[in-house]
């Protein structure tokens, strides 16, 4: 059983373990925030041309809510930016060690290199993934396996540990050598990580949290999208920056949201998520307004609609930019 997110190091431990005739599966998992096969700026990676030239099934699993309960409440902390990597890969590993179980599998295997991921990939850490995963002893990083301890597999002679490797670090020499031996070409280069490492989508999901104490899943497809300012303790809008936007916004649109819309000029769409008081409708207002066509004019006239009720209007000055610092969520 192979955890497979598509990029190269778990192509690699796929390649080393095929190279000794050993059937593999491999999982590759998506989530909330960025690892699935449409979000190529992120970690995830389509794991099916790879899969199809070399011989191998792949099953694809969707982490949902247990993905998000860790979000909320990472055991192990989180690194730079809001990701939670060592929950993250224990949370993994528990899902593969589940599957190995169901489908009488002997082992997971990985592409994790020692050394190579400050927050996941230093022995203690590999040491703490496996152990809270269930997975002790079997539990085999093939990139890395000589320079650790031996596994039940490859004690048993299930899998020969000389064919294994003992890459170290952040370097990707030895990587693009066995890419070329195995044929391996067109892997993405090393992504950085899911959205919970891009520092502008950590600083809007922490706003999040700190304001609802719990993640759901519309509030996240907001997150992806547009110009966040936080109002109140309940209240935020959110701005389309351009029409594609506007249109996901709209699409996402929600009973309880409030949409506004300069009237008669080119204007942004804008949300508004929490408490429409008058103060904060017309502060929403003058946002919009200042993103509008209009943004140079002395009074803008700016829609609000909540539900199906005929809009109310409001006559507004464009907000200014130093006011607009304050309550930005950047
Ligand atoms: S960057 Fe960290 S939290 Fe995000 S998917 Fe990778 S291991 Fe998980």
């Amino acid at each position: 059983m192979a955890l497979f997110s598509g990029g190269l190091d778990s192509a690699l431990a796929i390649m080393l373990m095929l190279r000794q005739n050993i059937r593999v599966t491999a999982l590759t998992f998506m989530t909330h925030f960025g690892c699935d096969l449409g979000d190529r700026s992120s970690c995830g990676a389509d794991p099916y041309p790879v899969a199809e030239k070399f011989g191998f099934d792949v099953k694809l699993m969707h982490l949902g809510q247990k993905f998000i309960d860790i979000v909320e409440n990472p055991r192990y902390g989180r690194g730079k930016n809001m990701n939670i990597c060592t929950d993250c890969r224990i949370l993994m590993l528990t899902e593969a060690r589940k599957f190995m179980e169901l489908v009488d599998a002997d082992f997971v295997i990985t592409g994790e290199v020692l050394g190579q991921r400050p927050m996941s990939q230093v022995r203690n850490k590999l040491n703490l993934t496996e152990k809270q995963s269930g997975l002790r002893g079997k539990l085999l990083r093939p990139l890395s396996a000589k320079l650790c301890r031996p596994t039940e597999p490859e004690l048993s002679g299930m899998v020969d540990r000389e064919q294994l490797e003992a890459i170290q670090g952040r370097g990707r020499k030895r990587q693009l050598e066995l890419a070329e031996q195995f044929g391996l070409e067109d892997f993405p280069t090393p992504a950085a990580g899911c959205l919970l490492t891009d520092v502008g989508y950590s600083v809007r999901l922490r706003d999040l949290l700190e304001h609802t104490g719990r993640l759901t899943f519309d509030d996240l497809n907001l997150l992806r999208v547009g110009r966040h300012f936080r109002l109140d303790q309940h209240t935020k809008i959110v701005v389309g920056r351009n029409e594609s936007e506007n249109k996901k916004l709209d699409n996402q649109r929600k009973e309880h949201h409030v949409r506004l819309e300069a009237v008669g000029v080119g204007s942004p769409v804008t949300l508004l998520i929490g408490h429409p008081s008058d103060d904060n409708l017309r502060m929403a207002a003058m946002i919009t307004a200042r993103y509008s066509a209009a943004k140079g004019m002395p009074s803008v006239r700016v829609a609000a609609q909540s539900g199906n009720s005929a809009p109310k209007t409001f006559q507004v000055t464009p907000s200014r930019d130093e006011e607009l610092r304050t309550i930005a969520i950047t």
